[in-house]
């Protein structure tokens, strides 16, 4: 793993700092490395079965192994020197490929894409090795103390730290601290609550045939229920043929509280009939995102909250900065770096 960050504290003369981060995504997993390459002490809690957040990636089928499908993130961009440099890794391992969705309109191709062999998911396990990483732990109060930060989960851990990182998408955020009774200063408040996220539902298929998407299986549709469509198994993320389905931002905002998501599955696959014959799809699942992308977002890369007492409160994720896969992973460094440049001030 290669990170350019320079290291700012030294452990063997220091008293390890502690950092809490609630969120093992692609930030937090992004900041909990770079912090424990410092000498850090980092933990990291997840309410979700395994680690990556909307680096997802589900096993349809019997055959659990060999038909999967990423239905949060769909590839990602590499445009910052440290996401390169870590790119250049995962591509030598075979981790990561170019992706040339361009293909279809060469015209608006300005940089590569990638995708993940495997699955995205398989990204975030891969940051995740060496880190202690509690999955399962949905983290529902926060308190300041004298010298940092108290969090407990819904299972009865609770755990204290000197520095607390926040990765959830700022809604989410905002909730834990209201039911927290944690109030922020007015300016972060806002700050916080002018992020904004569209929600997104997914379709997971599972194939006894190849679909019809033309090479190299990724479509974005312009109109319609369904935005998007990609093909895992020409992707690279499934041995057996499985297709992704996105519906549009407006649809899935409409459909967002509906009781039955199911519902809506005859309706999405008419929409994409052209690419996945109906009489080819063996299983169905759907996905709901409350939070896809972020598109409203806070400019910088991380807040760091303006609080009385000690103790580090820093927020980051995709509705800092960039946005996105690319720029999870910037917000990550950025969280990272304050807290070690503060350890070295
Ligand atoms: C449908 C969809 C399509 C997308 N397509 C693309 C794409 O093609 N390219 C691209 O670059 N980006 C895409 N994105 C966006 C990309 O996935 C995100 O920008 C990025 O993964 C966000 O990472 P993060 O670490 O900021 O947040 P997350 O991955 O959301 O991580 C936050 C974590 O916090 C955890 N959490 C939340 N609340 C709590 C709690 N109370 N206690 C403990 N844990 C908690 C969650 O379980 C989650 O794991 C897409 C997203 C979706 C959903």
């Amino acid at each position: 793993m290669v990170f350019n960050l320079p290291q700012t504290a030294n452990p063997k003369h220091e008293t390890t700092l502690t950092t809490l981060i609630i969120g093992a995504g692609l930030s937090g997993l992004t900041a909990a490395h770079q912090l424990q390459q410092n000498g850090h002490s980092v933990t990291l809690l997840d309410k979700g079965r395994g680690v990556g957040g909307r680096l997802a990636t589900r096993r349809l089928g019997r055959d659990a192994e060999a038909s999967r499908a990423d239905h949060g993130a769909q590839y990602f961009s590499a445009r910052s020197p440290e996401l390169q440099a870590l790119v250049h890794n995962w591509q030598a391992q075979g981790l990561v490929q170019e992706w040339h969705i361009e293909q279809s309109d060469p015209a608006s191709f300005q940089h590569p894409r990638y995708a993940v062999t495997g699955g995205m998911s398989q990204l975030a396990k891969q940051l995740a090795q060496g880190l202690d990483v509690r999955t399962g732990e949905r983290a529902t109060y926060l308190t300041q103390t004298d010298t940092g930060w108290q969090v407990r989960c819904d299972s009865g851990l609770t755990l204290s730290a000197d520095a607390l990182l926040l990765t959830l998408p700022a809604p989410q955020a905002i909730a834990l601290l209201n039911e927290s009774g944690v109030t922020l200063a007015e300016a972060d408040q806002q700050a916080l609550t002018s992020i904004h996220y569209e929600p997104c539902l997914a379709v997971m298929l599972r194939l006894n045939q190849p679909s019809q998407l033309p090479k190299p299986g990724g479509l974005k549709l312009p109109d319609g229920p369904v935005s998007w469509l990609a093909d895992n198994q020409q992707k690279g993320v499934s041995e057996q043929p499985t297709v992704t389905i996105h519906a549009s931002h407006a649809y899935s905002q409409q459909h967002l509280d509906d009781a039955d998501l199911t519902a809506l599955i005859p309706e999405l696959l008419a929409a994409v009939s052209d690419y996945v014959p109906a009489d080819r799809i063996v299983e169905s699942q759907m996905h709901r995102w409350r939070y896809s992308n972020a598109t409203k977002r806070h400019p910088d890369p991380m807040l760091a909250a303006t609080l009385p007492g000690s103790g580090t409160l820093l927020f980051g994720g995709d509705g800092f900065g960039n946005g996105n896969v690319e720029g999870a992973f910037l917000s990550g460094l950025a969280m990272a770096r304050h807290v070690t440049g503060q350890r070295a001030a």
